[in-house]
């Protein structure tokens, strides 16, 4: 009710108002108003397709074929989405300094349309608005791969310079973590003054284990979810309601 997202957002801006050198983790929650379904609520996307893991989609052709469908069928909501309430409170508390980067499990793209620089966002499994061939690292974009995948008929395409396979350049389940954005999250999980978590179920290892890293090395933890997570009770500060709402509430003052 608008009572509760009051007093919440009260609760949040006490914290952000003390807050030196944050850091905000995010999860899928903070897009959907964006257009972009999450996967755990009712109506996900896990609710409608079984994920494609990394060694399925090394070895079948026909599982890269119906990958690539996937994700152009994914398209019209991932490529027109614009950053919502959440991204841009986000940029704000970073271009204030009061925080002092994002790490983020989400795949599009939509921090970096905030204005977010690179050097302030960490992502955890990768970026699905570009690919990359699994063997060599050449990137490609979208749009090569779509004419690619269009010209052979709905053969996923490989790649150019190694006919490797070329994928979305998005950790997939059974796909090695990123080294060096583990590191960095590491790193800021473990020397931050408050540690913000927006819309994940907190559930995907081993993302998770950043808010526990960082209340262990003893920052403030927030929890904005619209369900509980499986952190809640270790937080200091947990907020059940929409990320938008309660951000644009705890900013205006
Ligand atoms: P999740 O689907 O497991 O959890 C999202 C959580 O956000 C849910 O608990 C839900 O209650 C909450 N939520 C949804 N809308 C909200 C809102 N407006 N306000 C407050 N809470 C809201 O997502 P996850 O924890 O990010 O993990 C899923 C994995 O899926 C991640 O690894 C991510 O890479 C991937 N994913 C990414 C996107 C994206 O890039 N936008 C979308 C779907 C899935
Ligand atoms: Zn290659």
């Amino acid at each position: 009710t608008g009572d509760d997202i009051k007093t919440s957002a009260k609760a949040l801006a006490a914290v952000l108002a003390g807050m030196k050198a944050g850091v905000a983790f995010t999860g899928a929650g903070i897009s959907t108003e964006c257009g972009i379904p999450d996967f755990r609520s009712p109506g996900g996307l896990w609710s409608r397709n079984r994920p494609i893991d990394y060694q399925t989609f090394r070895a079948s052709p026909q599982m890269r074929a119906e990958a690539w469908r996937r994700r152009f069928a994914l398209e019209p909501a991932l490529g027109g989405a614009k950053p919502g309430r959440g991204h841009r409170a986000l940029a704000a508390l970073l271009a204030q300094r009061r925080l002092q980067a994002i790490i983020t499990q989400n795949i599009d793209g939509l921090h970096q349309a905030s204005g977010v620089e690179e050097e302030q966002l960490v992502e955890l499994h990768g970026n699905s608005t570009y690919a990359s061939c699994l063997d060599c690292g050449q990137r490609y974009e979208l749009d090569w791969v779509r004419a690619r995948f269009e010209e052979g008929q709905g053969r996923a395409p490989d790649c150019a310079s190694c006919t490797g396979p070329v994928k979305s350049a998005t950790i997939s389940f059974g796909q090695p973590m990123p080294a060096a954005a583990m590191a960095r999250a590491g790193a800021l999980s473990g020397a931050c003054d408050v540690f913000l978590v927006l819309g994940s179920s907190l559930v995907v290892w081993p993302a998770a284990g950043f808010p526990l890293q960082a209340k262990r090395a003893g920052a403030t933890l927030v929890i904005v979810n619209r369900e509980p997570t499986e952190l809640d009770d270790l937080a200091d500060l947990v907020i059940h309601a929409d990320i938008g709402d309660v951000f644009e509430a705890a900013l205006a003052g």
